[in-house]
């Protein structure tokens, strides 16, 4: 090889390098009932009177979160709408700099498209666990189970994407909703940053800060925690054991046409996988994809 032509190479790889080095993509993930400004239902469904109104709240927080983001150092910045039919956020609504994840139909819903070349995990709009007496709105997934458990932890959405985020070893650095949203999300990942948004009064009323605040303190978080986000070891576990418990018997009754789904209880099935990906892809077939209609 002549000198000329190594050294091509030698500056070839080291440009190459050093942009790996420098890159810093940032992955969100924005459900709805945890936005500011949110506590209603004719909000979050999308017949709703007000639903209108609420994807733009929704558009708002995520938009605090991508500038944050951007103002952090993320090179890139992918943004998963994660509620509902997820397709709230209008692309015309969000920072024109992201690339934004669209529609329900997803392996992996809330947390698609994420892998091990992410620095950095942001909850947007999160809420609390089924079962939390006090979160607004609190539920997990669709809203057909009473309890989800992974190798015998009660878990809520944020605490199964945080098992997902640990298996690629991207951290979680920040989490925003309501205050006991922000709670849970610290049972799984206790270094979060949360940033709490209103404060539930129970299930349903709440104290909302004001959203200039909210969203001044999300751009703010957002900012800092993914400056100081540093690479984590992924984890991965040698099984995964989910424990789905539904409010009725209808679903885990249909779920055993899976081989390895067993019925534990009239009401709860049973199954292991080896990776938490595959597990969260079963989990999500379960609770989404059997029509009980
Ligand atoms: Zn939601």
């Amino acid at each position: 090889m002549r000198i000329p032509t190594v050294l091509a190479a030698l500056t070839l790889a080291f440009t190459t390098s050093t942009a790996q080095a420098q890159s810093k993509k940032v992955y969100i993930s924005v459900d709805m009932e945890g936005i500011s400004g949110i506590n209603g239902d004719n909000q979050t469904s999308a017949a709703g009177a007000e639903y209108g109104r609420a994807r733009k709240l929704m558009a708002e927080d995520a938009n605090a979160a991508i500038r944050g983001a951007f103002a952090g150092g993320a090179t890139e910045v992918v943004v998963n709408d994660s509620h509902g039919s997820q397709r709230n956020l209008l692309p015309e609504d969000i920072d024109p700099r992201v690339r934004l994840i669209s529609h329900s139909f997803k392996r992996h819903g809330m947390m698609e498209g994420l892998d091990s070349t992410f620095a950095a995990i942001i909850f947007v709009g999160y809420h609390a666990k089924a079962g939390s007496p006090r979160g607004v709105f609190a539920h997990t997934g669709s809203g057909v189970l009473a309890d989800l458990q992974i190798n015998g932890q009660s878990v809520g959405e944020g605490g199964m994407n945080a098992l997902l985020a640990r298996w690629y070893g991207v951290p979680v650095v920040m989490v925003t909703g309501d205050d006991v949203a922000i709670e849970e999300q610290r049972v799984t990942v206790p270094t979060v940053r949360g940033v709490v948004v209103k404060r539930a009064i129970n299930s349903r009323a709440v104290e909302l800060r004001p959203l200039v605040d909210a969203r001044r303190d999300i751009e703010q978080g957002a900012k800092e925690s993914v400056a100081a986000a540093r690479p984590v070891p992924p984890q991965r576990l040698p099984q995964y054991t989910v424990r789905m418990t539904f409010r009725d018997p209808t679903i885990p009754e249909v779920a055993t046409a899976f081989r390895e789904v067993r019925l534990v209880s009239p009401t709860s099935v049973e199954f292991t996988r080896d990776a938490m990906p595959d597990a969260y892809r079963l989990i999500r077939v379960l609770y989404r994809f059997i029509n009980t209609d």
